[in-house]
């Protein structure tokens, strides 16, 4: 990936562990680390370049911009039937 945005990307610091954007599943064992990921994301000056970057490429694995893949896809039926459920849902 070459966009502008990744050089501003939290996740790409020193001492950041890639695989913590990774967790096997959303739920159980791995909310916790869903939940590191995210906390991540919340600070990262990307945020939002990245989860648009996530929406539009249909990412379907991974924390991107702190939203799971559950949540994006939340975000796109939401801005397909435009309601606004799916903002709510990744917030
Ligand atoms: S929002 Fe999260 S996944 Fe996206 S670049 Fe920032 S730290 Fe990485």
């Amino acid at each position: 990936m070459s966009a502008a945005w990744v050089k501003y990307a939290a996740c790409r610091r020193p001492g950041i562990d890639p695989e913590l954007f990774f967790p096997v599943s959303e739920s159980g064992p791995a909310a916790r680390q869903v939940a590191a990921a995210k906390a991540i994301c919340a600070r990262c000056p990307a945020a939002a370049d990245c989860r648009a970057w996530a929406l539009r490429a249909g990412e379907p694995a991974g924390i991107w911009g702190g939203t799971t893949p559950t949540e994006r896809q939340l975000l796109r039926r939401a801005r397909r039937e435009g309601t606004g459920a799916g903002e709510r849902a990744a917030s």
